[in-house]
């Protein structure tokens, strides 16, 4: 039998991990990328000899297709994750209560940290542990999970506000961005019984070392050009046709790439406008699942500020807090990435407006700003960070196939039953890779993802 050829548009991590599952099943690979870079979502830019990651991105030990992937690039020594969870929660005025996990079979691994956590009470730390208790016995495979909210659910549980902003928010809101109350109960269910409850250590905290451009992208394509994938960059495809003979794509400069199976690997909205009649999908569903933003503030004081390497903060805006200098380059000084999720109350605000706002504000949680001298202020704004991750949204999450034959979908956005994550991204790029290969009849080497 002859090598399948595949075409994959986008190369965001669904797109490399796509394609590199292809190409190490012995396919001939064409990606295409419309922007002059790899990583789609996870990208960095130089700002006077400061490296600037667009946004923080963490990872859990439980995101197991996420670190065999950078393993696969060759960069897992870039990773930094952490032995234990530790995570320093800080109140204005610098009060610290930390979630730490003992060392310990699961539930008994964070609950002498629950049960010391003062940023709660007694009260509100015990009705805490049961509403785990019966997370984990929600079902995740129930539709229905899907149909209602978070907040609705943990209403029904007892949950005061002050706990779901002290502790709910503080999970739901970086793992699926969106507020605790809005978020899917089945996308919450999924943080916490995979993040919490599955194995001890499931939820140790990981990032990267390096800027996300040097761990993704340009690892991406040395990985890709080792795998014998044919590479284009710059190249924005605008239109895909399908016959019996498999699918050609036309790029925006006129070129056309034809293959006997194409994976779409590019964002739901993106996907929604090049799909075909015949995928069988509704692209007004797809754009449905909306968009929720990310800001990220990059401050630069001229001291260290904080001994932590990341913190969340309660009881403020500032959410979650990461010690970026080493990463950046930076020689003196401190740089701390400020994550701000679910954040549409700050898109299109000013910088200097953010900047007045929120230098207090970390002033209050971390004292030693209140001194130092701010020597950078810079704001990214990602506007469609993710899927608006609401209640409803898994029926409108198609799978890797579609109706047409030889067409696959891959992107953190697809139905992979993990919030739109990098874990998500690898796992819908490595099933869509499994999905294609396996109908070109292909058995050996297939991503276990394949379906
Ligand atoms: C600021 C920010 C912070 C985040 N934090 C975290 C985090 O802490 N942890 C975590 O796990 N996840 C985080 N995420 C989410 C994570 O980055 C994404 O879920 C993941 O990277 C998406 O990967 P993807 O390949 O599915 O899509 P993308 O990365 O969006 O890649 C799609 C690619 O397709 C390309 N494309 C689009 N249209 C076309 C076309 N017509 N032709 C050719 N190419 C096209 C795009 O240019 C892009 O490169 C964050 C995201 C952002 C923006």
């Amino acid at each position: 039998m002859s090598e399948p050829h595949v075409v994959v548009v986008g190369g965001g991590l669904a797109g490399i991990a796509a394609a590199l599952a292809c190409a190490d099943a012995g396919a001939r690979v064409n990606l295409l990328e419309a922007r002059p870079r790899l990583g789609g979502a996870t990208w960095s830019s130089q700002r006077d000899g400061l490296w600037i990651d667009n946004g923080q991105h963490v990872f859990l030990r439980c995101c197991t297709a996420y670190r065999e992937f950078v393993r696969r690039l060759g960069v897992e020594e870039k990773l930094r994750l952490q032995s234990r969870l530790a995570l320093p929660v800080i109140a204005p005025g610098g009060r610290t209560h930390w979630l730490r996990r003992a060392g310990l079979p699961v539930p008994l691994h964070l609950a002498a940290s629950l049960a010391r956590f003062a940023h709660l009470g007694a009260a509100q730390r015990m009705r805490i542990a049961r509403t785990v208790w019966r997370i984990g016995r929600l079902d995740l495979e129930d539709p229905a999970l899907d149909e209602r909210s978070f907040g609705a659910w943990l209403a029904e549980q007892g949950e005061c506000e002050a706990s779901i902003a002290r502790f709910w928010d503080l999970l739901i809101r970086p793992t699926v961005n969106v507020s605790a109350a809005d978020a899917s109960l089945a996308l919450a269910t999924k943080v916490f019984q995979t993040g919490l409850l599955e194995a001890a250590g499931n939820a140790d905290i990981g990032w990267s070392r390096v800027p996300l451009q040097e761990l993704h992208g340009d690892a991406g394509a040395r990985a890709l050009e080792q795998a014998g994938v044919a590479l284009r960059l710059r190249a924005r495809v605008t239109s895909v046709e399908l016959s019996s003979q498999g699918a050609r794509v036309a790029c925006a400069d006129g070129t056309r790439v034809a293959g006997d199976a194409l994976i779409l690997a590019a964002p739901h909205e993106a996907t929604a406008a090049l799909l075909p009649a015949a995928a069988g999908l509704n692209a007004g569903d797809l754009r449905k699942l909306g968009r929720s933003p990310i800001v990220n503030l990059h401050v630069v004081y001229d001291r260290r500020v904080t001994d932590f390497e990341l913190a969340a903060g309660i009881g403020s805006p500032v959410e979650w807090i990461f010690d970026r200098s080493a990463s950046a380059g930076l020689e003196a000084g401190q740089y701390l990435a400020i994550t701000l999720s679910a954040a549409d109350a700050y898109t299109g605000v000013r910088v200097e407006e953010l900047r007045r706002r929120f230098l207090p504000e970390i002033a209050r949680l971390l004292p030693r700003a209140r001194a130092a001298r701010v020597l950078r202020f810079l704001v990214t704004c990602e506007p469609a960070a993710t899927f608006h991750q609401l209640p409803g949204t898994r029926r409108a999450r198609p799978g890797a196939r579609t109706s047409a034959p030889g067409l696959y979908l891959a992107g953190a956005w697809t139905d992979t039953g993990w919030p739109a994550t990098m874990e998500s991204a690898v796992r819908s790029g490595r099933a869509a890779a499994g999905c294609a290969l396996r109908d070109a009849g292909r058995t050996r080497g297939l991503p276990a993802e394949a379906a």
